[in-house]
């Protein structure tokens, strides 16, 4: 495969190298343990081969949002978590007398720098701070994907200094990426789901003239078919966007874009945990139910459409997940993305906080071809903007 942005594979001799390696190691944390180490495993890829390639691996990483040194949120925190994850010892090094604990290491070592944010110049992306950084090492590894939607010292500057390199976690994920948007086999659907049309605006008018089959769920299929002047009731429904939903329709169809919107939904008239439900046709929702989920028979269509495709990407659930019975669309679409791709017709590309959460409970994560927990990061990838941590990688 040639791509436009080099790898370990392209690094060459490492032995007894200074190799800055950015990481994304932002944890979740409670009484100063990281509640979800998922991010931390994600790193060992390239770490451990970099550290068995004989490199002397300096981990950059942000952690939390400091505006000026906070103890709370001192990479010091993480070296023991990342110890147990590792099975290696880890080095905490702070940012007083660096460079001269960085000159004591040895070929193989690893260790973690202090939280790049303590410099104020690591968000202004100060060349000052990147030369600071860059003083450290000899080349760049970008592996934090997820921090590429922000151009940062420790993200995007030091690249345009020393050799820079995408680590495994990046390649995977830049890899996976490119097959379900950037050059993906046809037919491509794309399923968007989730609460607002508002904060999927730009996601919806980028993946219009690029998929073949554009599924709008969730919330978001709300405020279209209110504006095909079906009544929502008392749905979650953003109705001073109807004109934006119709230019959306009319963009797709212009493009040859087959739009799917629900025809039956789940409704209720409280939102809470099994309340009554109905299943109806959408002309049929009464002035006090709240669509919760796309119908079963609407679920049963979408399927068959992922049979004639080759490529899906997927962001945003089907309906109000997190309350039963309302995941249950999702839940069943989810699994007939993850059987076509088990059986190989199918290539299935997904992020999102919350779609993520709703495919770990239906069971089928691992399933996916690829699933993105960038956040941020994927949906403006999804949004077809260009991420500067990925661009200064593929200059
Ligand atoms: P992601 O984090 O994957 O990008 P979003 O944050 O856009 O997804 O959307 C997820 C949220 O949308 C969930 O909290 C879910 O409950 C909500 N949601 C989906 N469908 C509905 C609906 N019909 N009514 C209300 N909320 C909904
Ligand atoms: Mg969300």
């Amino acid at each position: 495969m040639t791509r436009s942005f080099k790898t370990l594979d392209d690094i060459g001799e490492v032995h007894g190298k200074r190799v800055l390696v950015r990481e994304d190691m932002n944890v979740p944390m409670a009484e100063g343990r990281p509640t979800d180490d998922t991010r931390l495993r994600a790193t060992l890829p390239t770490v451990t081969e970099l550290a068995d390639r004989g490199a002397i691996v300096l981990i950059l990483a942000h952690f939390g949002r400091p505006k000026v040194p906070t103890p709370d949120l001192s990479t010091a925190l993480l070296t023991k978590p990342y110890e147990q994850v590792l099975g290696r010892p880890v080095r905490y090094i702070d940012w007083e007398g660096d460079a001269a604990n960085v000159a004591t290491l040895q070929p193989g070592d690893i260790a973690l720098l202090e939280n790049t944010r303590f410099f104020g110049g690591e968000e202004r992306n100060d060349p000052a701070t990147v030369a600071r950084f860059a003083a450290l090492g000899e080349l760049y590894v970008n592996d934090a994907f997820s921090a590429a939607h922000r151009a940062h010292a420790s993200t995007e500057g030091l690249a345009h200094v020393l050799p820079a390199f995408a680590g495994r976690q990046m390649e995977a994920e830049l890899d996976a990426l490119d097959k379900a948007l950037g050059n993906p086999e046809h037919p491509v659907a794309a399923v968007v789901g989730g609460a607002k049309v508002s904060t999927k605006l730009d996601v919806l008018q980028h993946l219009v003239a690029r998929v073949d089959h554009l599924i709008i769920g969730g919330g978001m299929a709300n405020t279209f078919l209110a504006a095909r002047g079906v009544n929502v009731g008392q749905s979650l429904c953003e109705h001073d966007l109807a004109g934006t939903a119709e230019a959306i329709l009319a963009a797709a169809d212009r493009a040859g874009c087959t739009v799917h919107l629900p025809y039956d939904v789940v409704v209720a008239t409280e939102f809470r945990a099994n309340p009554a439900t109905r299943t109806v046709n959408v002309h049929e929702v009464a002035a006090d139910e709240m669509i919760l989920d796309i119908g079963p028979a609407a679920t049963e269509a979408l399927g068959d459409v992922l049979k004639n495709c080759r490529t899906l990407v997927w962001n945003g659930p089907l309906g109000a997940f997190e309350t039963p019975p309302f995941d249950t669309a999702t839940v069943a679409l989810a699994r007939t993305a993850a059987a076509l791709t088990q059986d190989g017709s199918l290539v299935s590309v997904a992020g999102g906080g919350d779609t993520v959460a709703a495919l770990n409970q239906a069971g089928v994560a691992d399933s996916f071809s690829f699933v993105s927990t960038a956040g941020g990061a994927f949906l403006e990838w999804m949004e077809g903007k260009d991420l500067p941590g990925v661009a200064a990688l593929t200059r």
